[in-house]
């Protein structure tokens, strides 16, 4: 019987590479030394849906402090008994976005940014690049309908608080203007909007949020948007309001039909802020709901 300890199978694992490797090949000693990369590698996760193409792309975090409101309704207390009860950092927050592509076959469709599933920055803001020009020059761009007249609505804009949503109505007016606004139309809930995509209504996180269920063939999946923010959180929590939602009872309603419906209908979510690559299934638990990421698959 061989004996294995660390040295036999790392030298073991060297001679074997080493015998397959060409002559020009250039190939690092196991022991030797490497700096350390320092930096995540970009992520891109592919699988398809019926005949349809999905790319779901790590689009980078955001971290911040815990603010002390981050959930209105719950104690900073709880919402860190939350994150550590998923082995997430006390104190801190890490937003994380991911957008997908859709390879129709005949058409590619970016979801936030492309189709717009409702106007906050990490959703529309990557339409416009840093210079104002349109980052999808030949794009056509298609928005809720509901949540267009919100943002545009000049009395609607009059009476925005100081501070964030004031914010929100001029960074809107500053993305879906000049360029941008030509290229853009408006889509119905309930509507099909492009080829086997269909707008749900979701509103609550704004007024005109939206939701998609993608259909390919027999196969049928729910894309989430901001139906809730981080999944530790807000699906564990689903009467917890995350301070962005803007009408907060709305959304904690929307929240509970679509965590029922998707148990219901045993069906596939693509989250916009789980962790990469944000994609599985809604199950109850109790009172409350967990959301368990598909596994990973080396093949699509
Ligand atoms: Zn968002």
């Amino acid at each position: 019987m061989p004996k294995f300890t660390r040295r036999t199978v790392l030298g073991g694992t060297a001679a074997a590479a080493t015998t397959v490797m060409s002559p020009g090949s250039v190939l690092a000693p196991a022991h030797s030394a490497a700096p350390p990369t320092g930096r995540q590698a970009p992520g891109f996760y592919r699988y398809k849906l019926g005949s349809y193409e999905i790319t779901v792309v790590t689009d980078g975090a955001r971290s911040f402090p815990l603010p002390d409101t981050f959930v209105t309704n719950a104690k900073k207390d709880e919402v860190n008994a939350a994150l550590q009860a998923a082995y997430l950092p006390k104190d801190a927050m890490t937003l994380v976005f991911n957008p997908i592509i859709v390879n129709t076959g005949s058409k590619l469709i970016a979801i936030d940014t492309v189709i717009i599933s409702h106007y906050h920055q990490d959703h529309a803001d990557g339409l416009v690049a840093a210079d104002g020009s349109p980052v999808f020059p030949s794009a056509e761009i298609i928005v809720p309908a509901v949540e267009h007249k919100f943002w545009m609505d000049d009395g609607e804009m009059s009476r925005a608080s100081a501070g964030r949503m004031e914010g929100l109505f001029k960074n809107n007016r500053r993305v879906f203007s000049g360029e941008i606004l030509k290229r853009t139309s408006t889509y119905e809930w309930g509507k099909e909007i492009a080829p086997g995509i269909t707008a749900v209504a979701t509103p609550g996180h704004t007024p005109g949020h939206t939701s998609f269920v993608i259909a390919s063939g027999s196969e049928r999946m729910f894309v989430f948007s901001d139906v809730t923010n981080r999944p530790e959180l807000f699906v564990r929590n689903p009467g917890w309001h995350a301070f962005f939602d803007q009408i907060p009872d709305q959304a904690e309603q929307t929240r509970r039909k679509v965590l029922d419906m998707l148990i219901a209908d045993n069906m596939l979510v693509q989250i916009f802020h789980a962790p990469f690559p944000a994609r599985g299934h809604m199950e109850k638990d109790g009172q409350s709901y967990r959301f368990v990421q598909a596994p990973w698959s080396p093949a699509i």
